[in-house]
């Protein structure tokens, strides 16, 4: 379809009445039906042809009039724009000029690498890989000839005698915009076969095969991010049941950070924190629509300017595209809330408004409307569909396979929600007594901020069996990572692919009278797993008891492939943990406490928000609601789990307390005067009932 925005072929044409000029709205609506009725039709044969290849996950029928909407408007808007060209060519009296066929080919050439060439980079991967070639060649076969009927009336007389009988003309300029509309898609799909065509995800689908100099020799990288995984669950970490044998052996294999923390206790602010290496103040993601700022460049943009090809695998809206993870990811595979989505137009669309929004900074609001017309034949609830643990493998390992043999190290982040609520353990994961096939949480979550609001206690059973089929989740989550490892094993991989596993933040099992998360920063919702498995490049079986960050991981990341944060990128507050992992085991306990990070954490949840500091000693928490405010005091060697606060009882610790609340204070307000002002994200009405479906957004 954005073949058809450089052409303009019935504009090219003189008007339809011979001797008159012909009005702007008769030229509008002449050229306009005739785009938007070919460009419909288009979309209309694409999206039968997903249909028949049980391509679509959702919205089935459905599809059929998104489809006709979607490339409808297309077809309009590339109609405008060549009217406009040929408007503004007029003026320029191009009949005066009469310039040759190698000036049309040199301006056709310039406006189709204009474009071309950024859909190659967002969509394709590689311009010089076969589906690349075609839809470039596709692009300037079209291109030379249209841009030259647009821009110069002359090479008509190249064109052919026969555009000049007038309804050969309207023929003509039907079947420019048709092309114009079709020919990337045919020749993505003819060329590049089934794995070039988004199916479930909302982003395209890249065949990426370029080698870039000096990347050859780096290794894969691959984060896990198990959503919602408190580090206690785990066998490894000391739990009693066997929630984790595949996580145990990989950290068996590698590193495991025993005591590490996030920076928020839910999932954007988290992840956003860990993907920059930057705590959430500075990073201003807490709302709910809230984006990540456009001067942030979180790892995958990072690691794909040092050379890597970069694919998110999120079954968590708010680690969306959407949200500004997409930067840098040239593969994005998610929950999908329209089903326009599987639409190849979709997702060039969708790279074109980031473009159009971040990197130009234009107002978000045609996009807004566009996608609410297309969203149009749905209803809110049904037209979405989640992907759980086996289908974002299975992506995962075709974006690994596509590009074997290219020579170029690929990122891929994997998220996933089997460990979020509602819990629904996979079958043969249920092995403890008490776990249900699902679990909701008990209503109310939305209200929760502790210690000013607590739930009710539930009773001992609900409890119980909230708990055991929480632990099912944990081991259906340890069977998919277990999953990944095995085929990057069976693919000679797993030597040579940095493998980090870790989740955004922990849950609430009534810890402290909540459940859920997000309603405070208490040691179950921040200390998180976090282990690194790379054979050829870290030690096996080392065990890490000095407290470190989620914020560390990118520095860590960055110095272990010595690649270099980009020139733009803002400065990191994490630091590298290759000092830790790379120390020999032995060391006594004193000089494991001296290298303790503090971790510092932030949350705003409704009206209410909470700071907290975590230095290895002591864990102070400032919780604010209204008015109050409260500080708490923990003895974080005698009461890791928070349970006695200390400045409720002591003179010195109330006095400590409020000294490290000060500074705490501090720290947060310069932090958040670096923020960069974060414009809000485009909710469509599917996204928030999904978020609702979460347990945000709520009131
Ligand atoms: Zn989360």
């Amino acid at each position: 379809m954005t073949g058809g925005q450089p052409a303009p072929p019935a504009a090219a044409h003189p008007p339809a009445k011979a001797g008159r000029p012909e009005s702007l709205t008769h030229e509008l609506r002449r050229v306009a039906g005739a785009a938007t009725a070919t460009a419909a039709a288009f979309g209309l044969v694409e999206a039968v042809v997903r249909i028949l290849r049980d391509e679509v996950a959702i919205g089935g029928l459905r599809l059929l009039p998104a489809a006709a909407l979607l490339y409808g408007v297309l077809g309009a808007a590339a109609a405008v724009a060549q009217v406009a060209v040929r408007r503004v060519a007029a003026r320029l009296g191009p009949r005066a000029r009469q310039p040759g066929w190698h000036v049309a080919a040199g301006t056709a050439l310039a406006v189709i690498a204009g474009i071309a060439w950024p859909i190659n980079r967002a969509w394709i991967g590689d311009a010089f890989s076969p589906a690349g070639l075609a839809v470039n060649g596709a692009l300037l076969l079209l291109g030379v000839p249209v841009v030259a009927c647009g821009l110069l009336p002359s090479c008509e007389r190249v064109v052919g005698a026969a555009t000049r009988v007038r309804w050969l003309r309207v023929r003509t300029a039907v079947l420019v915009v048709a092309l114009g509309t079709a020919l990337p898609w045919v020749a993505a799909v003819v060329v590049g076969g089934d794995s070039d065509a988004p199916s479930s995800g909302s982003g395209g689908r890249p065949r990426a095969s370029g080698t870039a100099a000096g990347a050859g020799e780096r290794p894969n990288v691959l984060l896990i991010v198990l959503d919602t995984l408190r580090a206690d669950r785990l066998g490894c970490q000391g739990h009693r049941a066997a929630t984790s044998p595949q996580l145990d052996a990989l950290a068996a294999r590698g590193v495991r950070f025993a005591e590490c923390f996030a920076a928020a206790p839910y999932t954007k602010p988290s992840v956003a924190s860990l993907l920059t290496g930057r705590l959430p103040p500075r990073l201003g993601v807490d709302p709910f629509g809230a984006r990540l700022p456009a001067g942030e460049r979180p790892l995958a943009a990072m690691l794909q300017a040092a050379g890597y090809r970069a694919g998110l695998f999120s079954a968590n809206a708010f680690v969306a595209p959407t949200f500004g993870f997409g930067r840098g990811v040239e593969q994005y595979v998610g929950p999908q809330v329209s089903p326009a989505a599987a639409l190849i137009g979709f997702h060039v669309l969708a790279r074109l408004r980031d473009a159009w929004v971040e990197a130009a900074g234009l107002p978000e609001a045609p996009w807004r409307w566009y996608e609410a017309l297309v969203s149009l034949p749905f209803d809110r609830s049904g037209a979405r569909h989640d992907p759980r643990a086996p289908e974002l493998v299975a992506e995962l390992l075709r974006f690994v396979d596509a590009g074997a043999g290219a020579g170029r190290p690929w990122f891929a982040h994997l998220q996933l929600m089997e460990t979020h609520a509602p819990y629904r353990p996979a079958p043969g994961q249920r092995v403890f007594a008490d776990a249900r096939a699902e679990m909701g949480l008990p209503e109310g979550a939305a209200h929760l901020f502790l210690p000013f609001r607590a739930a009710l206690p539930l009773p001992e059973g609900e409890l119980a069996a909230l708990n055991a089929t929480y632990d099912a989740c944990v081991r259906t989550a340890d069977a998919a990572v277990g999953e990944v490892v095995a085929a990057l094993e069976a693919r000679g991989l797993l030597d040579s692919t940095i493998v980090i596993v870790t989740s955004d933040h922990g849950e609430e099992f009534f810890d402290h009278g909540g459940f859920g998360h997000g309603h405070s920063l208490h040691r179950e919702l921040l200390h998180v797993p976090l282990i690194w498995c790379a054979p050829e490049r870290l030690p096996a079986g080392r065990v890490v008891a000095s407290q470190v960050r989620l914020i560390d991981v990118v520095p860590t990341l960055l110095e272990l492939l010595d690649v270099a944060a980009p020139p733009d990128a803002p400065a990191l507050d994490g630091e590298s943990l290759l000092p830790l992992l790379r120390r020999r085991s032995g060391e006594s306990a004193e000089e494991e406490g001296a290298t303790d990070r503090v971790a510092v954490a932030t949350v705003e949840w409704g009206g209410s928000s909470a700071m907290a500091l975590r230095d290895g000693q002591r864990t102070v928490i400032v919780a604010r609601d209204g008015g109050d405010e409260r500080v708490q005091y923990f003895d974080a060697l005698a009461d890791p789990n928070e349970q006695s606060d200390l400045a409720a009882s002591r003179a010195e610790a109330a006095e400590a307390a409020a000294t490290a609340a000060a500074t705490l204070e501090a720290l947060i307000r310069q932090l958040a005067s670096d923020r960069v002002s974060t414009p809000a994200a485009t909710l469509d009405p599917a996204t928030k009932a999904l978020l609702e479906q979460l347990g945000y957004l709520g009131g």
